[in-house]
Order: structure tokens, then sequence, then C-alpha cells
């Protein structure tokens, strides 16, 4: 057998499952669950947060996410009338909404490639909770239109965005993202994001140990007193076709004392249940936190599993609901929208799938060891959006 510490293993397969058949009760009126903010999963998780994929393209090739091998050329992408249209997204989130979800990620492959995306951004502003609060409406881009968009996706009413860059240096940069895109054009979108008012906003680095680890110091730097809030995320085993090994991840608190070498940190609070990013703050000459010098975040998900408070939930891009990062299939809400479904028939379902839920995929790699056996066959990052 290949040792897969020295061999990167690429499995061919069909990186777009088949879906899940729903749950038995999911239509029966008789066994109604009525929307509502107190929808617990198995684990008493309730259903706060739904990314929400709007197309499987992007215009980089992250060798982490999107290797070329497999992406290339040849590769099909979903037909256009497989992907949710803004009214099928904007009904479910709807269904989500009454549910308990109050923050909605937009998210892909790269969302700004789907064409009149400020359309759905619209739409989606629109929609108030049970409370008749606003939604939290962001946004995870690789910034590569953010120069041209940043001013229509404000007025559309996006509040926040999030800019992915793994790096300063132009050289790794282009390397990371595998199509020579150079860093400056990110950097510009991210002050284009900044002028339009789409902030706060939070930069994401992934980190891989012998491709960017020696750009982290400085990005920290650039960063640093920016009022943008820097994410470190570990390298994760997501999808099936990156090649991951352990090896390659540098653990956060790999991270940390890093900066703490030349940038002193304070640990701080979480501001709400199920944050992803730890947060640490920048210190002052005393050793407490200077808000003046921001914060950034460390996200552990490969050395420090977050699934006990979970609450997240993904649409992919045809309408499938994941309901783990690393699950190998979804269910199938797109036939359910373009059937018969009522409003009701569509909350119904969507409680009778979450209170199914038991996943805890990274509890059981941090417990199990990365290489033993867990599934294979997960969904692509690029397909659910992360
Ligand atoms: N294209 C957009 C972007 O890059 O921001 C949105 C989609 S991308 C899949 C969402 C986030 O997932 C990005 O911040 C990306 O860096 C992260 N990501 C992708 N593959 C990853 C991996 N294997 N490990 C950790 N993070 C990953
Ligand atoms: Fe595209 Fe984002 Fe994946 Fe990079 S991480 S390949 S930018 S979807
Ligand atoms: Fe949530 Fe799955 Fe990630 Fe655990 S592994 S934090 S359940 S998405």
């Amino acid at each position: 057998m290949s040792d897969p510490h020295t061999h990167r293993v690429i499995p061919l397969q069909d990186l777009r499952p088949s879906a899940l058949a729903l749950p038995e009760t999911a239509l029966r009126s008789d066994l109604r669950i009525t929307a509502s903010a107190l929808l617990a999963d198995q684990r008493g998780r309730n259903l706060r947060d739904l990314r929400i994929s709007v197309t499987d393209k992007c215009n980089f090739r992250c060798n982490y996410c999107m290797p070329k091998e497999i992406f290339d050329k040849d590769y099909v992408y979903l037909p256009h009338s497989a992907l949710l249209s803004f009214e099928e997204i904007t009904l479910l989130t709807r269904q989500f909404v009454a549910h308990g979800v109050q923050k909605i990620r937009l998210t892909g492959g790269e969302p700004l490639l789907r064409k009149n995306l400020e359309r759905l951004i619209e739409q989606l502003a629109a929609l108030r909770t049970p409370e008749g609060q606003p939604l939290d409406l962001t946004l995870t881009t690789n910034g590569s239109l953010l120069a041209r968009k940043a001013q229509a996706l404000k007025a559309a009413g996006l509040q926040r965005i999030t800019v992915s860059l793994d790096a300063l240096d132009d050289a790794v940069f282009r390397s990371m993202n595998d199509v020579d895109f150079p860093v400056a054009d990110v950097l510009e979108g991210i002050e284009a994001a900044r002028a339009a008012g789409l902030g706060p906003i939070k930069i994401n680095m992934v980190v891989k140990r012998g491709t960017n680890e020696h750009q982290i110091l400085p990005m920290a730097k650039y960063f640093k007193g920016s009022g943008m809030v820097l994410r470190f995320i570990e390298y994760m085993d997501v999808g099936a076709t990156n090649g991951w090994r352990m090896d390659e991840v540098l653990p956060s608190a790999d991270v940390i004392r890093l900066i703490q070498s030349e940038l002193p940190l304070v640990p701080l609070e979480p501001t709400q249940p199920g944050e992803t990013a730890q947060r640490w703050g920048y210190a002052d000459a005393h050793g407490c936190h200077d808000p003046s010098l921001g914060e950034i975040g460390v996200i552990s998900s490969v050395t420090q599993a977050f699934c006990s408070d979970c609450n997240r939930a993904r649409l992919s891009t045809e309408g499938q609901l994941y309901l783990c990062l690393f699950a190998e299939k979804g269910y199938d809400l797109r036939s359910l929208v373009r059937g018969e479904a009522t409003d009701a028939d569509l909350a119904n379902a969507i409680g009778h799938i979450w209170q199914g839920r038991s996943d805890n995929y990274s509890e059981l790699r941090q417990a199990m060891g990365p290489d033993t056996g867990l599934p294979v066959k997960r969904v692509e990052m690029s397909y659910i959006g992360g």
C-alpha cells in the first residue's frame, strides 16, 4: 500500500454525489414541525447559520480546493438549469430563517462569478427574522472581482465581506491561486470593499506548511491596526481531490506562537456561540488588549474540533442541503421547491432533516487520527462552499 505521507493520492470519482433520500417523516402532514428557532439536532445544536453556494465555478485554481489536474478544461460544471434560481434560494432561505437562521453567507466556487448576484442580495436583505430583525448577510470571495463590484454589492444590501488571501508576496500568491493572478488586484479589491463600507472586513488565510507559512508574519503586520480581522485557517481535508496530508497542516498553536514571537497577543472571549475562530487581540505595552491594534483569529478545524456547537447548514449550488462540511451527501431540496411543496412542506422537511442531524466529523477525526478510515467520498468545498 502506498504511504500517504510520500505519495499524493488523488482518487477519481464522481465529485457531485447523488442526493440522500428525505427522511420518511419529512413530508408527513401528521408529523408537522412548525418552524421554530428552538429547532435542535441530535446533539442539541440549534440551526443559526446558513451558507449558500451560488456557483460551482471559480476563476482561481487554489491547489487545496480546485486543483488544476482535476478542475481542467474538460471538467463538466453544473448546467445553468441545475442551479437554484435566486427566487428558489430566497424561498428556501425564508424557511431556514423561520427555523432560527440569523446569518447567511454566500459562497461558492467564486460567488462574484454568478451573474446579477446583486439581485439575490436584494432579495435576501429584505428577509426578516421572526423577531423582525434583518439577517447578518455576508459573502466570502477570492477578491478578484471586488474592485469592480464592491459598491453595487453594498448598494444591494450586503453588510460585510470576507476576502480570502493566502500571501502578500506576489510570487507566492500567484502560485497558490495557480492562475497567475496578481496580489495587487486583490488588495485593490479589499480597499474598494472598505471604501464601500462593507465592514468589518475579514481576511481568510489558509496556511499550508511548506507553502506559505513564511507569509504569516508579513500578513499579520500588514493587517494589524487596519480594522480588518485576519484569520488563519488550518488546511483541511475537505473534498477528495486536494491530496491532503496531515504533515502539510500547520497547527494554529504554532501560528500563534510565531506571531507572539514578534507581536504580543492576548486571548479574547468568543463574541457568539458557535464561533469558528478563536480570537486573539494585539496587546499594548502593559499586556492588555489594545482595540486600536485589532485582533486576529485562528480556525483550528483539524487540531481542535468545534463540532459540539456547530450550528451551520450548507445549501449546495444545485439545492442539496448538507449538514456537515465533510458530509458525503446532501438532501435534495431543489426537487421539493420545483415540485408541489408549500412553504409549510419546506419548513417541515428542513425541520426533520435538522432534527436527525448528528454529524461531528472533526471530533471523530481528532479522536481517531486522520488516516483511520473516515469517509473519503466527501463533497468538494467548491461545490458546497466554505
Ligand atoms: N472562492 C471564494 C473564496 O476563496 O473566498 C469562496 C469559496 S472558498 C471554497 C471558501 C473558503 O474556503 C476560502 O476562504 C478558502 O480559502 C477556504 N478553503 C478552501 N479549501 C480549503 C481547505 N482545503 N482547507 C481550508 N480552507 C479551505
Ligand atoms: Fe476558488 Fe475559493 Fe476554491 Fe480558491 S478557495 S479555488 S478561490 S473556490
Ligand atoms: Fe460542523 Fe461538520 Fe465541521 Fe464538525 S466537522 S464543525 S459538524 S461542519
